[in-house]
């Protein structure tokens, strides 16, 4: 039987260089403008790679890594402005489903409906979804978080108690820094936890291939005025080690 071939993608830099670092046997392909790096994750081949920002950018890996290496499933992970209001500053929010908000063709078809696919929410795999949010329950436990990143650092983000959840994330090409941006999406879809700029863009591609995909998202900051700084400086400090760990316990 053929190796099955895990893709693993971020966006950005800081959200897979955790997962690079720690990959065995590494080769590096450059193709389109994104470098993919394969080898072993203890006894798993995957393919990791940051897809640059935005559906369009997301989209375009998604397929290089379905079509060139051939891989069964993609797992996204990243992070992601909190919507929800009960959503903090190192969350974990793990889509049950994702949404494309800034699709609207209406009239023609209801909003948000992607055009001749007749489909507005993308489901993920339940399956490892569902064991991804057993490693990320005991990572975030504090006795363990406190171990993998220091005190002051969690302190200045105020991570107390982390949680995770499971549920609706809504993906477009916007950086979400104002209240206005943040009250319409929540009016809007009062249902989804977070937002970002790609997930539901790789949730697409998957569907239509037919492969498996989860979306993994770290809350960076909370889609307002403060958004910018808080993604700026979570990005540098915290997300590499939730990126390293919760793909590394997935493989052990
Ligand atoms: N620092 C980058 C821009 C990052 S855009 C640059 O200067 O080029 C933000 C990235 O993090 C996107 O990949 C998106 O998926 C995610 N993200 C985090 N917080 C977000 C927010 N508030 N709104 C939208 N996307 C967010």
């Amino acid at each position: 039987m053929e190796e099955q071939l895990i893709g693993i993608m971020g966006a950005i830099p800081q959200e897979i260089d955790g997962i690079i670092a720690i990959l065995q046997d590494k080769t590096a392909t450059t193709i389109g403008n994104r470098t993919y790096y394969q080898g072993l994750l203890g006894k798993q081949q995957v393919v990791v790679v940051y897809s640059r920002i935005g559906k369009v950018a997301a989209s375009a890996t998604a397929s290089a890594l379905l079509l060139h290496f051939r891989v069964s499933e993609i797992i996204f992970i990243g992070v992601a402005g909190g919507i929800a209001p009960h959503i903090e500053v190192g969350d974990v929010v793990i889509a049950k489903d994702l949404i494309q908000y800034d699709m609207d063709v209406s009239p023609l078809r209801p909003k948000y409906e992607i055009p001749l696919l007749n489909k507005t929410y993308f489901e993920t795999s339940a399956m490892r979804s569902n064991q991804v949010k057993q490693h990320i329950e005991s990572f975030l436990d504090p006795a363990v978080l406190h171990t993998k990143i220091a005190s002051d650092e969690l302190k200045k983000f105020a991570i107390d108690q982390p949680k995770v959840y499971v549920g609706t994330i809504a993906s477009g090409d916007q950086f979400f820094s104002t209240d206005i941006q943040k009250e319409n999406l929540q009016q809007a879809l009062p249902q989804v936890l977070c937002v970002e700029m790609e997930g539901a863009a790789v949730a697409q591609i998957c569907y239509e291939y037919q492969v498996p995909c989860s979306v993994i998202r770290t809350i960076s900051d909370k889609a307002n005025q403060e958004a910018s700084f808080s993604f700026e400086s979570f990005v540098q400090k915290i997300s590499q080690v939730y990126g390293q760990e919760i793909i590394e316990k997935l493989f052990q």
